[in-house]
């Protein structure tokens, strides 16, 4: 599917229901879910509901929610460990930060793609 580029595909598109996505798991405050346009052959995204812009920020106002988002990633994380032997877990900053609200990828296996969009 396409979509207009954003710089935060997460408020714009996921949480206002603009994309469909296929969730993997969430609790009250953070969504994880397959990748809309995946680059790696394992490719879950881990993204709080409400609107922080990265790691950088997350802190000192948001220790729970960053407590909550972490306990997210490692859930995801060690069920693609248990499938596939191995995980990456990567959230990106600054120009490597394409969509700017904080997620994590949670991936595994070979990239498909070169680019990292969202
Ligand atoms: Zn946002």
């Amino acid at each position: 599917m396409a979509y207009e580029p954003t710089d935060d595909f997460y408020c714009d598109f996921v949480f206002s229901g603009k994309v469909e996505i296929d969730r993997v798991f969430e609790t009250e405050n953070v969504l994880a879910y397959h990748h809309t346009r995946p680059f790696w052959e394992t490719h879950v995204v881990v993204v709080p509901k409400r609107h922080v812009a990265s790691v950088q920020t997350i802190l000192p106002d948001n220790a729970d929610l960053l407590i909550e988002i972490i306990s997210v990633v490692n859930k995801v994380a060690a069920e693609i460990v248990t499938k596939t032997g191995a995980a990456r877990v990567i959230t990106n900053l600054g120009e490597y930060q394409e969509s700017k609200h904080l997620h994590f990828h949670v991936c595994s296996g070979k990239q498909t793609r070169a680019d990292n969009a969202t």
